[in-house]
């Protein structure tokens, strides 16, 4: 999928406010290196010569040492894939996950908004929600985000997969419980079908909860736009 077809079908949908977000992964895990801008310069110059914001996916391991020009972007999704760690034979754990998120926030701050948050959720049998005794956890992130001007991404994507966006609706909710306002939408399309996919929906959901503005880019800032 390359920028001028995105841009494309992007405009055929009449979705006029938008912002691509390719991968980069800080880690060392060398499975997850697959998703890589090779020249982070270069692709920044083709996303401006559409006139879009630069935009950034980026993942880490909250260890591997960073030498890559996030702070260059408009707008970077900070987000945490290593899900299967060795010590714990392979398996996914909630918990540790979180351990993740929070270890990854206190230490790195030149992010907008942290990606498809119960992300684990995806990748479990039967996509289990997270338990209830994990949203003090939520709310300590929250309120960490919060402080820090920070948001988080309501991504569609899962809601083509089990019903439910990334983070589910219930977490959505603590969210706006605790008083979070920066929120932006993505349908995280890894293929040009799924393009703008299930934002509509994402968007009743957030309505529904009794959010009234989405964190868009424009001229250079960030600004909360109704709902
Ligand atoms: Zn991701």
């Amino acid at each position: 999928m390359t920028i001028p077809q995105i841009v494309e079908r992007a405009e055929a949908l009449g979705i006029d406010q938008y912002i691509i977000t390719d991968h980069y992964e800080n880690v060392s895990d060398r499975g997850l290196k697959r998703f890589f801008i090779s020249n982070p310069e270069e692709h920044m110059a083709q996303l401006r010569a559409h006139g879009l914001p630069t935009g950034l996916e980026f993942g880490w391991d909250t260890k591997t040492p960073i030498n890559y020009p996030v702070e260059a972007y408009d707008f970077v999704l900070l987000s945490f894939h290593d899900l299967r760690r060795n010590e714990f034979g392979g398996s996914i754990h909630y918990e540790s996950y979180l351990e993740d998120v929070w270890n990854g926030i206190n230490a790195f701050h030149h992010y907008t908004v942290l990606a498809h948050l119960d992300l684990p959720r995806r990748y479990i049998q039967d996509n289990i929600p997270f338990q209830k005794k994990y949203y003090p956890f939520f709310e300590q992130i929250f309120k960490k985000l919060i402080e820090e001007g920070k948001g988080i991404e309501l991504n569609c994507s899962t809601i083509r997969q089990y019903g439910q966006p990334n983070p589910d609706r219930d977490i959505i909710e603590l969210y706006f419980r605790c008083g979070g306002k920066v929120l932006t939408l993505g349908s995280d399309a890894h293929q040009i079908e799924d393009i703008g996919k299930d934002l509509l929906k994402g968007l009743a959901i957030l309505k529904e909860i009794g959010f009234q503005y989405l964190t868009v880019y424009e001229n250079g800032e960030y600004v909360f736009k109704p709902i």
